[in-house]
């Protein structure tokens, strides 16, 4: 992997290579300064997919949750962090959600962020927030419109397949190659990828 990932870092990282489900965590981590359980914990994992190392992970929510104090993030926070390298009780090292785990597991309700935005947002939001995400990285609105009729038929990897497809057609991707000639099943591989095509 390379050169070690910095909590300072990851705003880059956020723009360039996340997938929807991580970036939708991201934005609304920067918006509320805060995000619920199933949020923190779905995103807190994908970064230790990413690679960033306790220390970083501290750091980057310690500065994250810019809203609490100190004694407020240790006492609330700073334990699941820590549990969830698997510091902290049973010791266990979770691995990073994958995408069958994020559509199927803990359903998102009214004020959660977790989950994957091609099966639980609505077509109108997840237009909108496609276009703010990856309109930078060259998707337009016809590359919209095939992807939402892949969502409505219920193949939600398979349209992040072509989102991912579609934004990295200027690093040479083609349509039907998805990942390394797989479709995305997990958020840390869509990243990982990206960020080797950078490269
Ligand atoms: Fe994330 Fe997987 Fe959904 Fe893509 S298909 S947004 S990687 S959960």
């Amino acid at each position: 992997s390379g050169e070690d990932i910095r909590a300072d870092m990851i705003d880059d990282i956020a723009r360039k290579h996340y997938p929807a489900c991580a970036r939708n965590l991201h934005e609304n981590l920067r918006r509320d300064r805060h995000l619920k359980h199933f949020g923190r914990l779905q995103y807190g994992l994908f970064l230790k997919g990413l690679g960033l190392s306790i220390e970083e992970a501290l750091l980057f929510w310690r500065r994250s949750f810019s809203k609490f104090t100190d004694d407020q993030f240790n006492k609330s926070y700073k334990y699941n962090i820590r549990h969830s390298y698997g510091l902290e009780g049973g010791r266990r090292n979770y691995p990073p959600k994958s995408c069958q785990q994020i559509l199927t597991q803990d359903q998102p309700g009214a004020g959660d962020n977790h989950g994957c935005p091609f099966r639980h947002f609505s077509t109108d939001n997840l237009e909108s927030a496609l276009l703010a995400w990856y309109s930078p990285h060259g998707l337009t609105q016809d590359d919209l419109d095939e992807v939402t009729k892949i969502v409505k038929a219920g193949h939600y990897h398979v349209a992040c397949t072509r989102v991912f497809e579609l934004t990295h057609a200027a690093q040479g991707v083609k349509k039907g190659e998805g990942v390394s000639g797989d479709s995305v099943s997990h958020p840390n591989q869509y990243a990982a990828k990206s960020r080797e095509l950078e490269k």
